[in-house]
């Protein structure tokens, strides 16, 4: 038999996996299944993406790149950077096959045996297995309370912050509650990172979508240049999945050590989906537009829908996800919705934050509804 490594058998499989392998199943029993549990925005990629990645195949861009990435596509990101007031050479970015690699590669360059990493749950999924893959310890600070904003919970916050914590992540926008945080609360962390010389990662791949506010990237804050890794990608802004094609910007020391274990590993992100990346940053402002004002009007349809069912939700400022609140036992909440009323969610459990389910509105409004009104007709709103 072989004998598995304690990095790995630390980590549960996913709690999520149970919820679609359930649905697969019913869906090959022939029914169907109104699916709100995907990550992903249901759009195609952009065309003229799309053709600058078959632009990019035809003109021999298939061989192995600079390991960091392609000059150009650097340089692209260090001016999309500079647009949200952030000042990276293209020394201090490392382009990656998606933001979830470099997520990975820079909790592996910090995070040793038994460091500690502060959460604001819930919390993205992955975060969690990485840190435990790291060896790293969890500390979790609970945003449910208050509506999943940040401010109300800077208290508690300050409790979890130690001078022992050496990494913070921030994901706002956030996967899986839309809260956008304020600048009030963003100098609440800045104040908590530097007063315990922490370093923060700012996961930044739904700063695209938002409806109606501009979250403030904390790598622009005082003080936070120097301890701030952004990390974003061209996943959700864009519709690209499954391009994988993400990056990471922040202090070169930094860089030059992820860079071993990028280089080591995946070598670079894919030739000739850089280049489609470039597409992507440069000439795509009325594709996410169009985008954006097409979750808008979901959210406000779900929202309104939920509303009529009685059921109050925090508003999302972003993404394409909600929390509903649901049984104390998620997980059973969201087995049975989906085995009576055959819509798929997930167990907010799976994120940290059980009692609730995280809707995703990256469907059409036609199967939102539907997926609304089976609920209300099994009595899971
Ligand atoms: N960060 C958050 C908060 C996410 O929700 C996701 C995807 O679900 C990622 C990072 C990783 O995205 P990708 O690896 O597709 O760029």
């Amino acid at each position: 038999t072989m004998e598995f490594t304690d990095r790995l058998t630390r980590v549960e499989p996913s709690a999520t996996l149970a919820i679609s392998a359930l649905a697969t199943e019913l869906e090959n029993d022939g029914e169907d299944v109104v699916d709100l549990s995907v990550g992903e925005p249901d759009f195609p990629t952009p065309e003229n993406v799309v053709e600058a990645g078959k632009d990019a195949m035809d003109a021999g861009h298939t061989g192995y790149t600079t390991s960091a990435g392609i000059l150009e596509l650097r340089e692209a990101i260090s001016e999309k950077l500079a647009e949200d007031g952030l000042d990276h050479g293209t020394d201090e970015i490392i382009v990656t096959p998606g933001a979830k690699q470099a997520l990975y590669e820079i909790v592996q360059a910090l995070i040793a045996e038994g460091d500690e990493v502060v959460l604001l749950d819930p919390a993205w999924v992955s975060y969690e297995a990485m840190v435990k893959m790291a060896g790293g310890s969890l500390s979790r600070v609970d945003l449910s309370e208050h509506e999943f904003q940040l401010d109300p919970a800077l208290e508690d916050l300050e409790a979890a912050v130690s001078d022992d914590t050496e990494l913070l992540i921030v994901n706002s926008p956030s996967n899986p509650t839309g809260a956008v945080y304020s600048d009030e609360a963003l100098k609440g962390v800045r104040d908590l990172a530097v007063e315990h010389d922490v370093t923060v990662i700012s996961d930044e791949i739904y700063k695209e979508i938002t409806y109606g506010v501009e979250p403030t990237s904390l790598g622009t804050l005082e003080g936070m240049a120097d301890r701030t890794v952004t990390v974003n990608g061209f996943s959700k802004a864009y519709s690209m999945t499954g391009w994988r094609l993400g990056y990471f910007a922040g202090p070169e020391e930094l860089i030059d050590q992820a860079g071993k274990l990028h280089s080591h590993s995946v070598s670079s992100a894919v030739n000739f989906v850089q280049h489609a990346g470039i597409e992507a940053l440069e000439n795509t402002d009325e594709a996410v537009d169009d985008m954006v004002a097409a979750f808008a009007e979901r959210r406000d349809l779900v929202v309104d829908l939920l509303e009529g069912h009685g059921v109050d939700v925090a508003v999302p400022k972003g993404a394409f996800y909600m929390m509903l609140p649901v049984a104390e036992d998620d997980q059973a909440w969201c087995e049975g919705a989906l085995e009576d009323a055959h819509v798929a969610t997930v167990p907010g459990s799976a994120f940290g934050t059980p009692g609730y389910a995280r809707i995703s509105y990256a469907a059409s409004e036609q199967r939102l509804q539907e997926g609304i009104e089976r609920l209300a007709d099994e009595d899971y709103l």
